[in-house]
């Protein structure tokens, strides 16, 4: 199957446009991006919820090498980020390596993520960048 066909990344929009999560009705964890089934207790029970779009940096990885043909410019990070309700993985832009530190505010952002050569589908999703001061 391919993750970027344009039937797919329609179908997912919504999760992809809006930091929308699952939250279990058992036992009150969300998740994000949302399952069927909740990861921590396996209840499908589930609600939509939106998350917050100002986190915190819980950690973060400095990507050398990325699956994405069109990536010119490289490393990329990726962090762990702490919207309060759930955790999530994603980019962090607007940033230096060298510049990025655990505990700094980011704010979710809309980006493109890749180009399908193919089809020239655009695919934009969330991104994180710092929360300026001042
Ligand atoms: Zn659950």
């Amino acid at each position: 199957m391919d993750w970027w066909s344009p039937a797919r990344v329609w179908r997912s929009r919504v999760y992809r446009y809006r930091l929308i999560a699952g939250r279990c009705k058992s036992c009150g964890r969300a998740h994000y991006p949302p399952a069927n089934a909740c990861p921590y207790c396996g209840s499908r029970g589930l609600d939509n919820v939106e998350l917050p779009r100002v986190g915190r940096i819980l950690s973060y990885s400095i990507v050398y090498t990325t699956p994405f043909e069109d990536k010119d410019k490289s490393p990329v990070i990726l962090g762990l980020i702490d919207l309060g309700v759930t955790r999530l993985v994603a980019e962090i832009v607007d940033v230096k390596p060298e510049d990025v530190k655990m505990g700094d505010r980011v704010e979710a952002v809309f980006r493109r993520i890749s180009v399908d050569g193919g089809t020239g589908l655009i695919v934009y999703g969330i991104k994180f960048r710092p929360v300026r001061m001042g």
